[in-house]
């Protein structure tokens, strides 16, 4: 998608004054601001853009670039490169637009603080088919950073919770402003005020935890999930982070798995073969009767529909891919000896496939036509 004018975006034309720029953009921020639009994803999308254009056309440097390049100008890293603005640029952009601390009414009076997020934790599940095939609850241990009992924090007056300060420095290229990560905080925005003895230097204590974890059917060996909070906690009010889990396929002993099918290789007796049986086998549903035909060839596959893998997107499931395998003893009794021993000279035992008995390779081109 062409990105839009950042005049249009404001509503503004390109005659508008300092004054008009920053009344049209507070204008577009109040009107979607995530407060007052949650999780929608439009609003949140123009309410960034509006930031991007406000970032742009509020500098009179990048201004005058915009107006005789367009977005060109801003093309290859730098400012607006595609990704736009992250959420707290935004909101550390409000400071110099609504006046700092109060005048902004409406959600939650004033300069939104930083919200800080705790560190992730990771995980590997080991799954078996058949708690693939059902979905499945489990239950693990994991050592999680929670704030001990007690603990106060305060914010921390170096980067007034910022978790970063910027300095602004002459270069022969004119001022320019970097941001650090807050020495004095680590970065959280917050410091510790009164810390229980038996907590870390951040107020923390590890706590094993019990969390359990739905597991959607069909997920995929490497597919990772997220239990949301369950990660480490942040100091003050920050929030926890998550708990990332990564799923791992064991292996079955008799099914293989391929995308939502399955295969199995099934061993007939001669004797089956030629007679036709029905054989009893494992699915991840349980135990299926097969009926197999007389007269069955070696390569022969039976497609089971639906008992393969549900799929982890959709309302489709996979099928069972039964492979026909005839299975030939090595040795033989003298009268099973002899008994094939005049077969050898029956005519009627020489091969004489039909179109039907398609070939191995055939029927595998088939399959995935
Ligand atoms: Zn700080």
């Amino acid at each position: 998608m062409a990105k839009r004018d950042y005049y249009d975006i404001l509503g503004i034309n390109k005659n508008a004054s300092a004054a008009e720029i920053k009344k049209a953009y507070r204008k577009m921020a109040v009107k979607y601001h995530p407060d007052k639009n949650p999780d929608d994803k439009e609003a949140e999308e123009k309410f960034k853009e509006a930031a991007e254009a406000y970032e742009i056309l509020s500098d009179a440097d990048k201004k005058a670039r915009f107006d005789q390049y367009g977005h060109q100008a801003f093309e290859g890293g730098g400012f607006g490169g595609g990704g736009g603005m992250n959420m707290d640029d935004i909101f550390s952009q409000f400071g110099d637009i609504f006046g700092g601390g109060g005048g902004f009414g409406g959600f939650g009076g004033g300069q939104r603080q930083r919200v800080m997020k705790g560190s992730n934790l990771r995980i590997r599940v080991k799954l078996t088919l058949e708690e693939i095939a059902n979905g499945v609850e489990k239950k693990v241990k994991v050592k999680r950073k929670t704030q001990a009992k007690g603990v106060t924090y305060k914010t921390c007056s170096t980067c007034n919770g910022q978790g970063q300060v910027t300095r602004v420095t002459n270069t022969i290229l004119g001022r320019m402003q970097t941001a650090a990560p807050c020495n004095a905080c680590g970065g959280t925005g917050q410091i510790i005020d009164n810390r229980p003895p038996n907590s870390d230097a951040q107020g923390f204590q590890v706590e094993e935890e019990t969390v359990s974890i739905k597991i959607p059917a069909g997920v995929v060996d490497g597919m990772q999930l997220k239990v949301t909070g369950k990660g480490n906690a942040a100091p003050g009010n920050g929030i926890s982070g998550d708990l990332l889990v990564a799923i791992s396929e064991e292996t079955h002993p008799t099914l293989q798995r391929e995308g939502d099918n399955l295969h199995y290789d099934l061993y007939v007796s001669v004797p089956d073969a030629i007679l036709g049986s029905s054989i009893e086998i494992d699915t991840v549903t349980g135990k299926v009767r097969l009926k197999i035909e007389a007269g069955v060839q070696s390569g022969k596959i039976l497609r089971l529909r639906g008992k393969g893998i549900p799929n982890v997107n959709g309302y489709s499931r996979g099928d069972l891919l039964v492979h026909i395998n005839v299975w030939t003893p090595k040795t033989l009794s003298k009268e099973q000896k002899s008994f094939f021993e005049k077969m050898k000279s029956d005519e009627h035992f020489s091969p004489k496939p039909e179109s039907s008995d398609k070939s191995f390779f055939e029927k595998v081109k088939d399959m995935f036509s």
